[in-house]
């Protein structure tokens, strides 16, 4: 077990390493706020001592688990903030069409531009009636790359749920697709749905506190062989429970429908 926990506390530094370079670059890229970055880079740096020098030798092969786990994942994770991060473009194009539409309310081609951002948001139902509408003001042989594209998406198989009306977030109205603008408060529904799930969703600063405390828990769980069978049992649960609650609360998914 020594000889576990000496190779460990001195493999950690790899991962370790990656770690803390990684961090660096989030905080360069403006990623993660200074705060939560100095504090995610000294959490690492922490549990490096701890694998070096253990409270108790189960803890070094354990911090070294812990840290491989988390460059394994570490991947996945930073494809799902770089689709954020694209989901974010895609919304501001949305709203700069939308802008579009303040001098002519019914300018068709603003209008197209917003049921593509649509389609490319995953509102493919809507996108394609507010499309249709507005190809009945644009002839094809101006128009011909328009046409082709709606004759695309009315080729493609879209799931008749994406036809259903959706309630518009600030009166609550239901609105069938085709429309822009809620018909009750005149308010553009699709696109404040949008952004309400994009402030709902994930940043690098929500990510770091879900994963702090995964490992911290993670960290608790050898301190439960001390306990008696049933209490370490439930104290097991409860860390996963909690443990999972933070990585729903950090990885929610966008909220699109
Ligand atoms: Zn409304």
């Amino acid at each position: 077990m020594e000889i576990v926990a000496f190779l460990s506390g001195c493999m950690i530094w790899i991962p370790i390493t990656i770690m803390v370079v990684s961090l660096v670059h989030w905080l360069i890229a403006g990623e993660v706020d200074l705060i939560s970055g100095l504090s995610g880079i000294w959490f690492c740096i922490w549990l490096g001592f701890i694998a070096l020098r253990p409270p108790d030798p189960v803890y070094s092969p354990l911090v070294l688990i812990v840290a491989i786990a988390t460059c394994v994942a570490y991947p996945f994770v930073r494809q799902g903030m770089i689709q954020r991060e694209h989901r974010k473009i895609e919304i501001t194009e949305l709203e700069r069409a939308y802008d579009s539409l303040a001098q002519r309310r019914d300018n068709p081609i603003a209008i197209f531009r917003i049921a593509c951002q649509l389609y490319t948001l995953g509102f493919p139902g809507h996108a394609l009636k507010i499309a249709e509408s507005a190809l009945t003001r644009m002839p094809v042989a101006t128009f011909r790359n328009e046409h082709m594209k709606v004759k695309n998406w009315q080729s493609m198989r879209i799931d008749p749920v994406q036809f259903q009306a959706l309630p518009c977030p600030d009166c609550g109205t239901a609105n069938d697709p085709g429309l822009i603008f809620c018909h009750q408060c005149q308010k553009p529904y699709l696109l404040n749905r949008l952004r309400g799930g994009f402030f709902r969703g994930t940043n690098g600063k929500k990510v770091l506190a879900g994963w702090g405390a995964l490992v911290t828990l993670c960290l608790i769980l050898p301190l439960t062989s001390s306990l008696p069978p049933a209490a370490a049992i439930a104290a097991i649960v409860i860390s996963f429970g909690l443990a999972a609650a933070a990585l729903i609360a950090a990885f929610r998914p966008l909220v699109t429908t």
